[in-house]
């Protein structure tokens, strides 16, 4: 049963803690429910405040192969959200973070080789969700990450909560960093809290409920300041990157496109089909970048097989799914092999 004064107290909660300090805030969205009730909440908060005195950052990693219906709701609840902010003089800032350019998921494959992520070779994670926040928040000193992390979320959640225990049960502490701070203050919601603060909250306006319930399915979404156990994706289903091998079916896209997102069809298809080709010999060198024999990376050819497809995709799907400078780092990075007289194929 909802308490109604649950809202009430959390966004007391924020004001009082975002008040006691001049330590910089950077919330962690990505879309989903969680983080999108954190920003509620810490919205409704900055209202019942006159004097801002330090800026919240609202970060949103676009990896370059979100899912991307998810992405286009994200960017366009921002440019709504930024003017709601202006609207009431709130203090947040929005900023739209990407992989560094040699870490991107295509550039990777496609350019320097790399099989498609696996449960063993799960190289993506760090590259394309942790770092590009990790970049931004470490350029200030002491920082305070709002997530809308929840003990109840799952029991692998509540290890890694236990894991990062701060003796405060609404902070944890930040992998090898004591400046940082990772605070939650949904911590101890229910998954039906989560949905009817959603509901309940008028404002921001941005925000929009139907929406996120309509392409929410069942799915989770955070992938972010705290690492997932290895071997395992971002979530066992949740919206994520829509090329991820890591899982065996990508659930989340599947039931997406039986519920009507036809759109995802060409995406769900290369998904599968590259799942595949990865683990064919015939496109893998004979040896690693190390020298040692075993499969390496895909061979040139392979590259080039999987850019024409994914090209394809784009074409059919009508999702812009590559950018000009990711294959221009693509070009340069097969010359580089071609011309290295240690690259085996
Ligand atoms: S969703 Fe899959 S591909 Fe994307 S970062 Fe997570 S594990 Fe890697």
């Amino acid at each position: 049963m909802f308490n109604k004064d649950l809202n009430l107290n959390t966004v007391n909660f924020i004001k009082n803690e975002y008040l006691k300090d001049d330590i910089p805030w950077y919330l962690g969205y990505s879309g989903g429910k969680d983080s999108s009730a954190v920003l509620k909440l810490t919205f409704n908060a900055m209202l019942q405040i006159e004097n801002h005195h330090k800026k919240i950052y609202i970060l949103y990693c676009d990896t370059g192969v979100e899912n991307p219906i998810v992405t286009n709701y994200v960017y366009h609840t921002f440019e709504k959200l930024s003017l709601e902010n202006e609207l009431h003089k709130l203090p947040f800032i929005f900023k739209i973070l990407k992989p560094k350019i040699e870490d991107r998921f295509f550039v990777k494959v496609i350019g320097r080789g790399y099989p498609t992520p696996t449960n063993i070779f799960r190289w993506c994670t760090d590259k394309l969700r942790i770092n590009p926040v990790s970049d931004f928040i470490n350029k200030s000193g002491r920082s305070t990450i709002l997530l809308g992390v929840r003990k109840s979320e799952s029991e692998q959640r509540d290890r890694t909560i236990s894991k990062h225990d701060s003796g405060n049960e609404y902070y944890l502490k930040q992998n090898n960093s004591k400046n940082k701070m990772i605070f939650s203050p949904i911590i101890n919601h229910s998954l039906e809290e989560v949905w009817i603060t959603l509901k309940s909250l008028e404002l921001p306006k941005s925000i929009d409920y139907k929406k996120i319930r309509e392409i929410y399915q069942d799915a989770e979404s955070e992938c972010g300041a705290i690492k997932t156990e290895k071997g395992k994706a971002c979530g066992s289903s949740r919206f994520g990157c829509w090329t991820c091998t890591v899982v065996r079916q990508d659930k989340s896209v599947k039931n997406m496109i039986l519920n009507g997102y036809n759109e995802l069809n060409e995406l769900y298809k290369f998904r599968n089909w590259i799942y595949e080709f990865r683990d064919n010999k015939n496109f893998r060198c004979r040896k690693r970048r190390n020298g040692i024999e075993g499969l390496g990376p895909f061979t040139i050819e392979a590259r080039k097989i999987i850019l024409n497809r994914l090209i394809k995709t784009e074409t059919k799907s009508g999702f812009k799914l590559i950018e000009q400078e990711e294959l221009t780092k693509i070009y340069e990075l097969w010359d580089s092999d071609i011309n290295n007289p240690k690259y085996f194929e």
